[in-house]
């Protein structure tokens, strides 16, 4: 794949276009989009992947009851006292990205094994379960890493921490 500096608030505001249009009027969507967000080096195609992904999973998690699909982009600098605490990060410049529903939850044994290929909990033919193993391979390949927070009939949330780069012009 291709990486380039890429406008990653372009590419989100790209993809929640098209998202609108097919998720389910019981589903609200709240989107904060701040305008300083940086750049980052990526595939435009992967980010959309990882986006329609991550969406998928959330309306999925949402077809019963319905709820809030909130998106979250902003620039992140993480220090090096910040840095200890997340054992898998060094310290730097960020965009965080999160992707947070209101939907099902997960308990913690489930959330241990979402990013493992195949693992599902979706019946055949709704899910292969290869989306998050998919977003996982991608971020994990631009330096970045994911946190997941979820709660059994609460929601789950995705923070991807996707490195920075400072182009001069
Ligand atoms: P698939 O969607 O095909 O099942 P994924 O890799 O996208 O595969 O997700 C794996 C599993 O992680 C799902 O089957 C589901 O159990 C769980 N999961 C992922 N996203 C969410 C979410 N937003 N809310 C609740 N469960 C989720
Ligand atoms: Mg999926």
């Amino acid at each position: 794949q291709k990486k380039e500096p890429v406008q990653i608030r372009l590419i989100v505001g790209e993809v929640l276009k098209l998202l609108r249009a097919s998720i389910p009027s019981t589903i609200e969507f709240n989107l904060e989009i701040r305008k300083d967000t940086g750049v980052i080096l990526a595939d435009p195609i992967q980010i959309h992947q990882v986006l329609m992904n991550l969406c998928a999973n959330a309306a999925h998690a949402m077809t019963e009851k319905g709820g809030a699909l909130s998106i979250n982009l902003a620039n992140l600098d993480i220090d090096n006292a910040c840095a200890k605490q997340f054992s898998d990060l060094s310290p730097g410049p960020y965009v965080l990205l999160t992707v947070a529903d209101t939907g099902h939850g997960m308990d913690e044994a489930t959330v241990e094994k979402i990013f493992n290929p195949y693992f599902t909990t979706k019946e055949p033919g709704e899910g292969t379960g290869l989306g998050l193993s998919v977003v996982h391979g991608i971020i994990r390949d631009m330096g970045g890493f994911i946190k997941v927070y979820s709660e059994k009939g609460q929601g789950t949330s995705f923070q991807l921490y996707i490195p920075r780069v400072e182009i001069d012009s």
